[in-house]
C-alpha cells in the first residue's frame, strides 16, 4: 500500500464523526490494507509477511511503529522532529522557524503539512518521477531508525527522519510527523482498531464485501473462516489483545486464521500483559457486591510483572521483547514495569531473588517495595529511586533496600491463568512462589475487613485491596472486581459523650463510645426529627448532636487509656450505659456518612474507627454539625 494512500484515507478516518462510521471506514481500510499478499505471512505472525501492511497500518493508525508490549521505542524528541522538517523544508527554514509555526498552529501534522518539501522531491524525481513511499517503506525506515544507538546516533536519527520527509506530500509529512511523535489525532482508539479488526475480518453483518482477505486467490482458503456475531467477534480480538498486547498480530492472525486462530492465542513468558486495574471502594462495595471478599495489603511500592523461564542462561532482552518467541526457550527473569516497560536491568536483587527460588515458568504480578533495615516498609518515593534507574545500578542497590510480593499468577508451569478464580491463581502463586506471596484472606463483613485493614496500616502499608476471589484477570482493566482501599482522607473530631461497658475480659473497661459533634457551626443546627436511639437521645448534653458509636480501632492499650480518661467525666449511669461531661475529643475515621434516625444529629458514621485522642483539641474545636453536613455532601 503506497503511504500516501494510508495518510489520505486516515485524513478521511478523522473527518467522521460518529463512532459507528468510523470503525466501519477503520475496517475498509484494515481489509485493504490485508489484501494484499495475506499468503506471505511471517512465522510468528508479529509482523506478516514482508509484504503485508495490515498489522503495519493497525499499529499506524494507534500512532505506533511497535506492538506495546516491546520494548524498543523511535526516541524521537519534538525538537529532532522539528529539525528534520527544518531541514526537508530547505536552507531557509530554521529548527526556529518550525517551533514558532507550531506555536501558531499547536499541531506539529499541521505545521509538517504547510511546508512545500517540493525542492527535495525534485531531486527525488530526478530522471523518473518521485519515488512512492510505501506504507512497508515507512515502517522499515522508523524500525531502523530506533535501531539507532550510541554515539552519533541522534544525527543519524534525524538524517533518517528528513530523508523520509523529503518524500513525503503535505498529507504524508503530517501522517508521518503525527506517528513519530505518537499523536495521531484521527479520532481512533485502541477499542475503535479492536471492532473494526472484528468487523473487518470475522463478523457475520457488516463485513465489507469487496475487498476482505476472504476474496483473494491467493489467500490460501480463508474463504472457510468461520464468520461470527459481532459481539463474538470483538470479544474475541479483545481477549487476543489482552494476551498479545499487539493489535497488528491480532488484525493478521483474524484475517488469516478467523476466530479459531484468535482462541489459539496465549500469554507468552517474556511479552508483558497489561496489569490488572482497581476501582476506589469501601468495605461496604466489596461485602456487597462480593459473596466474599478476598483482602490484601495494599503495598506502597510500584507494580512489577515478573516474567520467568528457568533452565538457562538470561535471554537478551531484545529477544524477549521483540515478539520473538521464547515459548518453551529458557528466559532469565524479567520484569516490566505497569507500562511495560522493561526494568529488569535496575532491580538485580529481584531477578536474583526469583532465580533463586522458582523453578517452573512463570508470569506473576506484584509490588516491589522499598524497606528499612528491620524489613518494614518505606515511603514509595524511595523505590522510586530504584525503579527506573540506568546508572549507579549497584551503589544505589546499596542504599534502598527492595522487596518483591506477588499478588497473582497469571502463568504457571505451561497453563494459563487468565479465566481462572483469583483464588486458584493465588494457590498457584503460594506453590511456585511461597516466599514472596502476599497473604490473602477472607473476610465476610466490614468489620472483618476493618480487622485486616488496621492490621495493614499498623504494619505500614497504604491500605488493603478487596477482590473478588472468584474474578478472572482481566489485562487492563479498571473494573469492580479489585477495590482499592485506603485510609479516610477526612476524618472526624468528635465529642465522647457516652460510652458502654465492655464484656467479659473486658468489663472493667469501656466498650462502645458514642459520638458526638457540635451543634453550633455555621447555622442554627437544632435537629428536627425523631431520634429512634433512646440510648443515645437519654445521653446527649445540650449543644451536641450524636453521630454515631465507635468500637473499632481501639487497641487494649487504649482502651484503657480511655477509660483511666474517661471515669472521671461520668455524669449519669444507668445499666452498662453511662454519660460523660463533654471533655474529651477523639479523632474517627468511618467509610461515608450517611443521613440516619438513629443518631440525633440526623446523620450516621459508617463503620467508624477510632483513630486516636486529640490532645490538642478541646470541645470548642471539635467538630460541627455543619461540617458533619458537607461531608454528607448535603450543603
Ligand atoms: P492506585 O495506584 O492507588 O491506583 O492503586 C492500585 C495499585 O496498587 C496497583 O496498580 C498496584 O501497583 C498497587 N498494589 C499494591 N498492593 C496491591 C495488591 N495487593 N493487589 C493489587 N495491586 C496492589
Amino acid at each position: 500500500m503506497e503511504f500516501a494512500a494510508l495518510a489520505e484515507r486516515a485524513e478521511g478516518v478523522a473527518a467522521n464523526d460518529g463512532d459507528i462510521e468510523t470503525t466501519l471506514a477503520v475496517a475498509d481500510l484494515l481489509a485493504d490494507a490485508g489484501a494484499v499478499e495475506s499468503a506471505e505471512n511471517g512465522e510468528n505472525g508479529e509482523n506478516g509477511g514482508p509484504n503485508d501492511d495490515l498489522p503495519v497500518v493497525a499499529r499506524f493508525l494507534l500512532g505506533r511503529v511497535f506492538p506495546a508490549h516491546d520494548t524498543r521505542t523511535l526516541d524521537v524528541g519534538p525538537a529532532l522532529c522539528r529539525e528534520a522538517i527544518a531541514r526537508a523544508a530547505g536552507p531557509n527554514v530554521s529548527a526556529a522557524d518550525v517551533e514558532d509555526r507550531l506555536a501558531e498552529r499547536g499541531e506539529i501534522g499541521a505545521v509538517a503539512a504547510a511546508y512545500d518539501f517540493g525542492g527535495q522531491r525534485g531531486l527525488a524525481s530526478f530522471g523518473g518521477g518521485r519515488d512512492a513511499l510505501t506504507v512497508a517503506a515507512v515502517d522499515e525506515g522508523l524500525r531502523g531508525l530506533a535501531a539507532e544507538t550510541g554515539d552519533g546516533s541522534e544525527s543519524r536519527k534525524r538524517d533518517a527522519l528528513f530523508g523520509l520527509f523529503t518524500r513525503c506530500s503535505p498529507t504524508e509529512a503530517a501522517f508521518l510527523a503525527r506517528l513519530v511523535l505518537g499523536e495521531m489525532r484521527l479520532g481512533v482508539g485502541e477499542g475503535t482498531v479492536r471492532d473494526a479488526t472484528a468487523e473487518a475480518f470475522l463478523a457475520s453483518e457488516g463485513r465489507p464485501e469487496s475487498d476482505g482477505a476472504d476474496d483473494d486467490d491467493d489467500a490460501g482458503g480463508d474463504a472457510e473462516l468461520e464468520l461470527v456475531a459481532p459481539e463474538t467477534a470483538v470479544a474475541a480480538v479483545e481477549r487476543a489483545l489482552q494476551v498479545t498486547n499487539d493489535y497488528g498480530r491480532v488484525a493478521v492472525r483474524a484475517r488469516d486464521e478467523g476466530i479459531e486462530g484468535l482462541r489459539e492465542e496465549s500469554l507468552r513468558v517474556g511479552r508483558p500483559v497489561q496489569a490488572m486495574l482497581a476501582q476506589a471502594g469501601t468495605a461496604t462495595d466489596a461485602v456487597d457486591a462480593f459473596d466474599e471478599v478476598t483482602v490484601e495489603t495494599k503495598f506502597d511500592g510500584a507494580r512489577v510483572q515478573v516474567h520467568y523461564a528457568p533452565g538457562g542462561a538470561a535471554t537478551d532482552a531484545t529477544d524477549a521483547t521483540d515478539g520473538h518467541s521464547t515459548d518453551g526457550d529458557a528466559l532469565g527473569p524479567r520484569l516490566y514495569s505497569r507500562n511495560m516497560d522493561d526494568v529488569t536491568e535496575a532491580l538485580p536483587e529481584i531477578v536474583e531473588y526469583v532465580a533463586d527460588r522458582v523453578d517452573v515458568p512463570v508470569i506473576l504480578d506484584g509490588e516491589v517495595v522499598a524497606v528499612d533495615d528491620d524489613g518494614d516498609p518505606l515511603p514509595f518515593q524511595e523505590v522510586l529511586r530504584r525503579f527506573r534507574r540506568k546508572h549507579d545500578v549497584e551503589r544505589m542497590r546499596e542504599t534502598v533496600s527492595l522487596r518483591l510480593h506477588a499478588f497473582d499468577c497469571l502463568h504457571a508451569d505451561g497453563d494459563d491463568l487468565l479465566d481462572e478464580p483469583l483464588r486458584v491463581r493465588h494457590e498457584r502463586l503460594r506453590e511456585v512462589l511461597p516466599d514472596a506471596a502476599a497473604d490473602l484472606t477472607l473476610a465476610a463483613d466490614p468489620d472483618a475487613v476493618a480487622a485486616e485493614e488496621r492490621a495493614a496500616l499498623n504494619a505500614g502499608h497504604e491500605g488493603v485491596m478487596l477482590k473478588n476471589p472468584e474474578a478472572a484477570y482481566t489485562p487492563g482493566d479498571r473494573g469492580r472486581d479489585w477495590l482499592k482501599r485506603k485510609p479516610d482522607v477526612e476524618t472526624l473530631d468528635a465529642v465522647v459523650v457516652g460510652a458502654e461497658w465492655g464484656e467479659g475480659r473486658r468489663a472493667e473497661l469501656f466498650g462502645t463510645f458514642l459520638l458526638a459533634v457540635r451543634e453550633g457551626g455555621d447555622a442554627g443546627d437544632t435537629p428536627d426529627h425523631d431520634v429512634s436511639d433512646p440510648d443515645a437521645a437519654d445521653l446527649v448534653p445540650a449543644g451536641y448532636a450524636t453521630v454515631g458509636k465507635v468500637a473499632t480501632g481501639i487497641t487494649d492499650e487504649a482502651l484503657a487509656d480511655l477509660t483511666e480518661r474517661l471515669e472521671p467525666l461520668v455524669v449519669d449511669e444507668s445499666g452498662t450505659t453511662v454519660a460523660f461531661d463533654p471533655e474529651l475529643v477523639v479523632e474517627v475515621g468511618y467509610e461515608e456518612i450517611q443521613r440516619s434516625p438513629t443518631y440525633s444529629a440526623g446523620y450516621a458514621l459508617r463503620f467508624p474507627r477510632f483513630v486516636g485522642v486529640r490532645e490538642d483539641k478541646g470541645v470548642d474545636d471539635a467538630d460541627s454539625l455543619a461540617r458533619v453536613r458537607r461531608l454528607a455532601g448535603d450543603d
